[in-house]
């Protein structure tokens, strides 16, 4: 049987919101402390979804419970054990080169599910500093330093070494990375720097005037290799680019979109002014314009427009179920406060505005034209006198 197995007896249960804990008479399991996740794994056939310390137990959580005194198998999860000791294990190797080649002390770290952080007394670090941080830890990593973890009697440890002072006593867990750090520390770690692989900063932030620094090490590193390299496929196959032109080539792209943006918004600055004059030909004081196949920048521009002339406007966009209601600000009528009571009287759409304009957004068609109708007819018998 593995290290990572072992027959044992439950102790001991309680039960909380969360579910099931137990104590085991002996737990290969590691409880989350010192910035590492707990251990996941199988106490006989049942997850364990959780392992924490509390007043000096280790309890494992369950979504059913064993009673007191049953034989169980404890099994925990070695992909994960192995990913979490890699995590932890990376951090030991940056907080080194960053303290001792580079005087950057790490503040704090953490390990999470999709990737891990450290927060270091840095104000300032680029892209470059970064690369050339992963350069040096990729040359520790392939010269394989051994790690090892022993116990010794708090007397023995050599403080001038230790990369932070330890408050506890006793026998302490000391935790060597051969010519590179010295720690006294409780987590798990793997045995040599090569079976890290790599280690790879995935984000640069400032955060409280520092540097927090986002990694991913291993497998997880070999997987956001992989996520970047189907995302760059992605856009390859889109643009026709290659991994040394596709960055000029987005914001080419970008540039030309832009510039297209630019030209639509004249083209319909000038198409809305000639459907404008169309609908203001007729005397009419509530002017409505149905934009069946248009965009709805264009139906509100043109809304815009016939507004701007003194008529209460309205505009009804067939591509996203729209209606709009604008008026100048000369009119004593507040259109926002106008729609939202009649849409509610009419128990079709959603919207509302302020006191010249609004809009509503309806489920189909046949509601905007419902609605377009309704609102068209309430607004002439309102404004118009009789
Ligand atoms: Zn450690």
């Amino acid at each position: 049987m593995s290290q990572h197995t072992l027959e044992t007896i439950v102790t001991a249960t309680k039960t909380d919101q969360s579910g099931y804990w137990h104590t085991l008479k002996n737990s290969p399991f590691y409880a989350e402390g010192g910035g590492q996740p707990a251990d996941r794994g199988w106490i006989g056939t049942h997850h364990v979804l959780d392992v924490q310390i509390k007043d000096g137990e280790v309890w494992h959580l369950l979504s059913e419970a064993f009673p007191a005194g049953t034989s169980v198998e404890a099994r925990i999860d070695e992909g994960v054990r192995r990913d979490h000791s890699i995590q932890h294990t990376a951090q030991h190797l940056l907080t080194a080169i960053l303290e001792d080649r580079h005087g950057i002390r790490t503040l704090s770290f953490g390990i999470g599910e999709e990737d891990s952080s450290i927060e270091i007394d840095t104000a300032e670090m680029d892209w470059a500093q970064v690369e050339a941080l992963e350069e040096e830890v990729q040359q520790l990593i392939f010269e394989n330093h051994p790690i090892h973890v022993y116990e010794i009697p708090e007397t023995e440890v050599d403080r001038t070494r230790l990369r932070k002072e330890t408050d506890r006593t006793g026998m302490i867990r000391i935790v060597e990375i051969e010519g590179l750090d010295y720690n006294a520390c409780g987590g798990t770690h793997v045995k040599t720097t090569g079976q890290l692989g790599m280690i790879q900063v995935t984000t640069l932030k400032k955060v409280r005037g520092n540097i927090r620094l986002t990694y991913v090490a291993g497998n997880r590193a070999l997987k956001a290799t992989q996520r970047a390299r189907e995302a760059l496929r992605s856009i390859h196959h889109t643009l026709s680019t290659t991994n040394e032109s596709v960055a000029a080539r987005v914001i080419e792209e970008h540039t030309i979109r832009l510039e297209r943006e630019r030209e639509i918004k004249a083209l319909e600055g000038r198409i809305a002014k000639a459907k404008v004059e169309a609908v203001i030909k007729e005397d009419n004081y509530v002017a409505l314009h149905v934009g069946r196949t248009e965009a709805e920048t264009l139906t509100t521009a043109i809304v815009e427009q016939i507004a701007a002339t003194g008529r209460i406007a309205v505009g009804a966009n067939y591509g996203t179920n729209k209606l709009f209601v604008m008026h100048d600000g000369t009119h004593d009528l507040p259109v926002g406060t106008f729609l939202r009571a009649a849409l509610q009287q009419m128990q079709i759409g959603r919207g509302g505005g302020n006191h010249k304009q609004a809009q509503a957004r309806f489920t189909s068609v046949v509601e905007l034209e419902r609605a377009m109708k309704e609102i068209v007819e309430r607004l002439q018998e309102g404004v118009l006198p009789c």
